[in-house]
Formats: C-alpha cells, structure tokens, sequence
C-alpha cells in the first residue's frame, strides 16, 4: 500500500509499504480521508520532541472497515468508522481517575505507532466508533478535532446562556464556535483572516473581529477559549473573564511560554484557569453530535489533496485561508 513514512525529524518519503495485519482485537480500516495538523507539522519539522522512526503518521481519520483480527465481532466489511488515534492502556491512575488522555502508558496512532497518512491502518477495537452510513467520510475525519471541542467544553463546563469568546479560527476554534452556537452559548470570535471570522459567523458566532476592541459586543466574557496558542491571545483572553468566568486553554504554546496572571483576581472574582489535552473519551460523544453538525462542517476542509502530495498540504496549511487540510490515501 501508499503510505506517508518517516525516515526521520523533517525526512519523509511517499512509500510502498506492505499493508498492516490486524492482530488479536484489532480492526483494519480502510482510510478515505486522513487530516493533518500542527502535530504533525510538529512532526515533520522535526520539534515534536522524541519519535522512533520509521513512522507513518496521520491521526485524524475515517474510513470503512476493511478486516478484522481474533476477538472481533459486530463489524462488516465497508462499515464506515472512525478511531480515537489515542491508545490508553485503562489500568493507570490517569485512566482509572476518567483521563485516559493523561495515560502513563499512552501511545498514538501517528505518532509512537503508524497512523493513517496511508491506505491501511489498524486500531485496537476498542477505539473504533461507528459512523453514520452516508457521512461523507472528509467530514467524519473530523470527529478527532470535534472529540478535543467536546473534551474542552466538558473540561470547561461550557453551557447554554453563557458569554463566551474564542481566540484563533482554526478547525478547533470554528469547531468550538459551531457547538458553542449549538448549545445556546454566545460565542464571539477573534481571529485575524477575513475568511475565517466568516466561516465564523456562517457557524453561529454572534460577532466576530480581529480583536475584542473591534468586536461589537461585550469586552468581558464568562468563558474564554484560547484556540490560537498565540501568547498574545493568551494574555488578552486572561483580561476578559467576568466574575465566575472560565479560561480554557486549548492551544497548544511553546514549552517554555509563561504568561503573567493577577492571583489577586483569580480569588476574588472566582475565576477558573483550565486546560484541555486532546480527547479523553469523547468519541463516541463527537459521532452522536456529527448527526447534527455533519452538514454545517464540511465548509472546514478547504484543501484536500492525495497522499502524494503531503509536502503541497503541509505547505497549504501555512496559507492564511486553510482551515483543515486533509489527504485522501
Ligand atoms: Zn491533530
Ligand atoms: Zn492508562
């Protein structure tokens, strides 16, 4: 089969390699469309921190089902299905406390094993959700930055009647205000490129603006949604929480970022400072909502391209109009 390969930080090539078995209780599927994103960006420069190659990599993906290995049942070949590319090993503290995304023993597909930048890839069973038949699978493929929405928003305990203002446009933002919008919540966006503040307003923001000074609503929210991992965004969103009000951190900043807060106001107006790491267990939760969503997000994939041509996709997602780019194995 096709498959994007690692060689090494920053080394890949488009190569010829055989197709995975599915072992004891895996799955192989069939991928249809793999998304890319700053990890893997990450990744391919080289500044993920420690990898083994050689690696496949490709974390958000869906697919059909194209086998099965022993201990398997309930699956027929060309059901449409997605997999939580994160392996957590369901004995740890972190995973016996209801974080199976702070695993001590985590692993990922992707990214300490072969993902789905490839035709085939295969996933412990019970990973896999079901997709609804005739999702269109570029669509279903963001059920994994659907899943961190959904994590946050439980992290952050996000709710209807709500202010809330989200920093950075990008599919985790636009995500956010789309399910944001969906439960009633006032969302307002702040996001530098025109055609992102759109997609914005078409996914139910109530405003969206360069900057809170320019956006026509309130200057102080109850929830403030850093998805920029800009400090810059960080800081000004740490100014804008009303009394009560929730900061999530969702964007990802550099390692050694540090950023002032006023511990004098995180007492007295009762604020929260939250973070909120990839998608623990909500799945299952993203593909029930996709029944609902699925319609209004496929505006999100602006750039598709084949497998071939991941040095022009990681090159589109540096282009101020990307949102998600994705490949089609
Ligand atoms: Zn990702
Ligand atoms: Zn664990």
């Amino acid at each position: 089969m096709r498959a994007i390969r690692f060689d090494g930080p920053g080394d890949w090539v488009l190569a010829e390699v055989p197709a995975p078995e599915p072992g004891p209780d895996e799955l192989l599927i069939k991928v249809e469309a793999s998304g890319v994103c700053g990890t893997d960006l990450r990744i391919a420069t080289g500044d993920y921190g420690h990898l083994s190659f050689p690696l496949v990599p490709g974390h958000e993906f869906a697919g059909t089902v194209a086998g099965w290995g022993e201990g398997v049942e309930g699956y027929a070949v060309g059901d449409p299905v997605a997999a939580d590319p994160n392996i957590w090993c369901g004995r740890c503290e972190w995973c016996r406390r209801g974080a199976p995304n702070l695993c001590a023993h985590w692993e990922a597909l992707g990214i300490t094993r072969d993902g789905a930048l490839a035709e085939y890839v295969t996933v412990p069973a019970r990973l896999a959700v079901p997709l609804a038949a005739g999702l269109d699978p570029a669509t279903g493929a963001l059920i994994e930055p659907l899943s961190c929405v959904l994590h946050g928003f439980d992290r952050g305990g996000v709710e209807g009647g709500r202010s809330m203002i989200i920093y950075g446009g990008g599919a985790i933002g636009l995500l956010a205000v789309a399910v944001a919008a969906d439960l009633g919540a006032e969302a307002y966006l702040i996001e530098p490129h025109a055609r992102r503040r759109e997609r914005g307003l078409e996914l139910g923001a109530r405003g969206a603006a360069g900057s809170v000074t320019e956006l026509a609503g309130p200057a102080q929210f109850d929830l403030v949604l850093d998805a920029s991992g800009a400090p810059a965004a960080v800081a000004d969103g740490l100014s804008r929480l009303r009394k009560r009000g929730t900061f999530l951190q969702m964007g990802v900043l550099p390692t050694g970022a540090e950023q002032a807060y006023s511990p004098y106001h995180l007492y007295e107006k009762e604020w929260r400072i939250i973070g909120s790491n990839s998608v623990a267990d909500q799945y299952p939760a993203a593909a029930a909502a996709m029944g609902t969503l699925a319609p209004r997000l496929r505006g999100l994939i602006t750039h598709e391209f084949d497998l071939a041509d991941f040095d022009a996709a990681l090159a589109a997602m540096a282009s101020a109009d990307a949102i998600k780019v994705q490949l089609r194995p």
